[in-house]
């Protein structure tokens, strides 16, 4: 599977590995192996890591809380106490490893905690500093991914312009060549 990377940080990623959550929730980590994929696709290991049932649990369960806390995040909101332990909690863990092999070469290494710990960290980075105020939830009618805005007029409206932003287009141009046609 080709996981989606367009919200400008890991953590946001991460969340929207649960996709159009208020109409039709597709889950994209529906297998450990997906887990896996996502993290090396995320480019937080070079190899997939071993994933059994209870870690894409336990990573099922960390998202939720970033999802809720990004959540939180865009509506000026406080964070839920119980979000913030799992948070601090996991963050608390071996990170994964960026070791330098060569000139242009790293290694990254780890296993899934250490993924897991990796995600918790960028996320508490984050929703710790100045950042988590460019938090915003896409435009796109049912679209229910999180993004940051740096754009300098805090003026990004879509997760991906070439998808939530272009479906909007067209269906705005349908709304205009439709309303004629209802008044005649
Ligand atoms: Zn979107």
């Amino acid at each position: 599977m080709d996981f989606t990377f367009v919200s400008d940080h890991l953590a946001l990623d991460f969340a929207a590995t649960l996709t159009w959550r208020t109409s039709r929730p597709v889950e994209l980590l529906g297998e450990p192996e997906d887990l896996a994929a996502w993290a090396t696709q995320a480019g937080l290991t070079d190899r997939p890591c071993r994933v059994g049932r209870p870690a894409l649990a336990r990573a099922r369960l960390l998202r939720e809380a970033v999802y809720r806390t990004a959540v939180a995040a865009d509506q000026g909101a406080d964070a839920a106490a119980a979000d913030v332990r799992l948070l601090r909690e996991t963050a608390a863990g071996p990170q994964v490893t960026v070791a330098l092999k060569a000139l242009g070469v790293v290694e990254r290494c780890g296993g899934i905690d250490e993924v897991l710990a990796t995600v918790s960290t960028r996320a508490g980075e984050l929703f710790g500093g100045d950042d988590r105020l460019l938090v915003r939830r896409c435009a796109g009618a049912t679209c229910t991914r999180l993004f940051l805005d740096r754009s300098r007029a805090g003026s990004r409206r879509w997760c991906d312009k070439a998808s939530c932003g272009s479906r909007a287009n067209a269906s705005a141009y349908r709304q205009r060549r439709a309303a004629p046609r209802a008044v005649e």
